[in-house]
């Protein structure tokens, strides 16, 4: 069982931590794909690929059943995710139980995405709740089965959408962007990604 968390990482932060453990209690029999995205379709990263990649490798050591996945920044152009389970399906089988993690404000919006309508045969939906955030689910993704047992999701290749509540952590990259440009010292990262933005100067024109 294969379980895909992607984003932008600008930087990662303590949210993501948190998000990804929940992850690996949640899915103890799968191996969590933590997948840094390229060249995001509706946004400029501020941070180099490079600069993401080392922060999220330097956050995710030693964590249990994790892997930072650089598959998308591998691909020149645009992330789109189908492209990143096709090669997933490749790579894993047909059989292969795939879970595409999304926070509810990018489920909400996933009919903007490239080829949506393709999801529900490459993988299972996990939404994750923050605090219990409902989400309207998009009719691009009606022929995905609702299930309240995230435990099926290891039974079946694909084709199953769940919700899970996870605890919010309120923190975003663009507010710790915003704390560095306020020239705040304390961050809601782990210390050493505090570090390299220190040593890199990473963010530090951000309004
Ligand atoms: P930005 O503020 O730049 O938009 P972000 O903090 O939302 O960034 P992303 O890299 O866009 O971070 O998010 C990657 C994934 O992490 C998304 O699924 C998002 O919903 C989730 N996520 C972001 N912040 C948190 C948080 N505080 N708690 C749990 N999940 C989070």
């Amino acid at each position: 069982m294969q379980v895909l968390f992607g984003g932008t990482f600008d930087p990662v932060h303590d949210g993501h931590i948190m998000m990804v453990k929940s992850l690996v209690r949640t899915f103890p029999n799968a191996t969590v794909h933590v997948i840094p995205n390229h060249e995001p379709p509706h946004r400029a990263c501020l941070a180099s690929s490079e600069h993401r990649l080392a922060m999220l490798k330097a956050a995710m050591d030693g964590m249990f059943q994790t892997v930072v996945n650089a598959i998308e920044l591998d691909r020149s152009g645009p992330s789109y995710t189908v492209d990143t389970l096709r090669a997933f399906r490749e790579q894993f089988g047909t059989g292969e139980s795939l879970v595409l993690c999304l926070g509810a404000d990018a489920a909400g919006a996933v009919d903007q995405w490239y080829r949506p309508e393709l999801l529900a045969e490459l993988s299972h939906l996990c939404i994750l709740n923050r605090a219990d955030q409902r989400v309207e689910i998009p009719h691009i993704l009606s022929t995905y089965r609702c299930t309240d047992h995230l435990c099926e999701m290891s039974e079946i290749g694909s084709g199953l959408l769940a919700f899970l509540n996870t605890p919010d952590v309120p923190v975003s990259s663009t507010g710790v962007r915003e704390l560095i440009a306020k020239d705040e010292h304390v961050l809601p990262v782990p210390p050493e990604i505090a570090e390299y933005i220190r040593q890199h100067r990473l963010y530090q024109d951000t309004e």
